[in-house]
């Protein structure tokens, strides 16, 4: 390992006339700051003829993977056993649960709980309803929004009215959102995902998997119901809340205009985004699509290599980590922007999530590194969150989990990579607990 690593990417070669320190200037504003050697706090540097991502170690993490690994899991733990409170940089108690007798009255934000889910998960997803209404919802009543691409059955929607006191929709995906598109050839998918099945990759031909990540990466947020909305919080089957949560998440991401939150940092399967990048980068050097790169973005955690370097090769310069989107909280208008959807409409027209495996949730934090400022990106720390085997455990009064476990299985432990978002994407870890 050297003190800093470069990475270059062929396809980022027609970008060089572009994305220069000038024409960066002028789309940022040209501040004082701007130019790109300050993209990152820690040396992200593009210079005129060459365009290039240049890391400088933050930190005494040069060496050996594993002896980075190492340190970061410890790093991670040590702050996770901290006793961790509620954030301090927002006005908590003006976020508190009404009176019981005036919640009808509750000014609510403008969000929905939002839980794809399929008939026969009904159990499932029942039990993940009553833990989030014991922790959360029973004192602030957000309405469900429950998607499909089935019609939903009455016992469906009987026993979910049954679980909360919340105003509940039950919406059908219309087909054009939810099937894969007709550019994609039929066999040429299936060739690569028995290719891919071969590998032991999960749900590699399970084309109803492929739609999934297709709906959640890039159209649930062109549903009509989900039109009025700002915020959602996405839940799942079998989840599980370990805190109680006693201030209005959704106010706490108005008021501090965060765009996304999460609980969880881990790394991807690389071998079902092996172009994620790339593409990302032919995306980036198509017209002008550059501009749509925010100068605060979260680059360094997007394209570590440190902690774990097979995984970033194999995905062409990616880190692989992600935020964990079976738990996010997001603002649909970061979604429907032209950035996001520009870029998602690209990445579709590769049909690549057929040929490929590509997950919503890589897609959304590649698209929320580069188009967001990374300071609007929240770890909701103090929220305890499991689906299964991974976990997000504070030090919490109401915790019903070991304070700064990630996973029951000591094989996993390799997989988390939150302490690169802490390392290189947090001003301070410590200042809003
Ligand atoms: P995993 O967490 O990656 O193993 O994937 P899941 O099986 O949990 O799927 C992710 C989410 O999409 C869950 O909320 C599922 O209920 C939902 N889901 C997956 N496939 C389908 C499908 O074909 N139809 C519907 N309606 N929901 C699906
Ligand atoms: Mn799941």
């Amino acid at each position: 390992m050297h003190e800093s690593k470069e990475f270059i990417s062929s396809s980022i070669k027609t970008l060089n006339d572009k994305l220069d320190l000038d024409s960066w200037k002028k789309v940022s504003g040209g501040q004082e700051g701007n130019d790109l050697s300050t993209l990152d706090k820690y040396g992200y540097v593009i210079k005129p003829q060459e365009v290039k991502f240049k890391f400088i170690n933050p930190k005494n993490k040069q060496g050996d993977p594993k002896e980075i690994l190492k340190h970061n899991t410890e790093e991670y733990e040590k702050l996770m056993k901290m006793r961790i409170n509620e954030p301090k940089n927002a006005d908590i108690n003006s976020m508190r649960p009404p009176a019981e007798g005036d919640i009808d009255k509750y000014q609510r934000e403008n969000a929905t709980i939002i839980a794809l889910v399929r008939n026969s998960e009904i159990a499932n997803i029942g039990r993940s309803i009553k833990r989030f209404e014991k922790r959360f919802n029973s004192k602030f009543r957000y309405p469900y929004t429950f998607i499909n691409d089935q019609p939903f059955t009455e016992k469906f929607k009987e026993k979910m009215s049954s679980l909360s006191q919340a105003e509940m929709h039950f919406v059908e995906i219309p087909s054009s959102l939810w099937e894969k598109p007709e550019i994609i050839d039929s066999e040429k998918q299936k060739k690569l995902m028995d290719e891919l099945a071969s590998k032991n990759i999960a749900y590699a031909k399970m084309e109803s998997y492929h739609n999934m990540c297709r709906f959640y990466s890039g159209t649930f947020y062109k549903l009509p119901e989900l039109q009025k909305f700002k915020y959602y919080w996405r839940i799942e089957p079998d989840v599980d809340f370990y805190t109680d949560i006693n201030y209005d998440i959704f106010k706490y991401m108005r008021q501090t205009k965060k765009v996304y939150g999460f609980t969880v940092n881990l790394y991807d399967i690389a071998e079902t985004i092996p172009t994620l990048w790339p593409e990302t980068l032919n995306f980036l050097n198509m017209g002008d699509n550059y501009k749509y790169v925010n100068r605060n973005g979260a680059f360094q955690w997007l394209l570590d290599d440190l902690q774990n370097p097979a995984k970033n090769a194999e995905a062409g310069g990616y880190s692989c980590c992600h935020f964990w989107s079976n738990f996010e909280i997001g603002d649909l208008d970061f979604f429907r922007g032209e950035a996001y959807d520009s870029w998602f409409n690209y990445l579709d027209s590769t049909g690549k999530f057929y040929y490929e495996r590509w997950g919503d949730a890589p897609v959304h934090s590649v698209g929320l590194a580069l188009f967001a400022d990374k300071k609007d990106i929240h770890w909701f720390r103090d929220i305890g969150y499991v689906h299964d085997p991974y976990m997000n455990c504070p030090n919490r009064e109401s915790a019903s989990c070991d304070a700064g476990k990630f996973t029951n299985f000591d094989s996993l432990l390799d997989q988390n990579c939150m302490t690169n978002w802490i390392d290189y994407s947090m001003d301070d870890p410590n200042a809003i607990y």
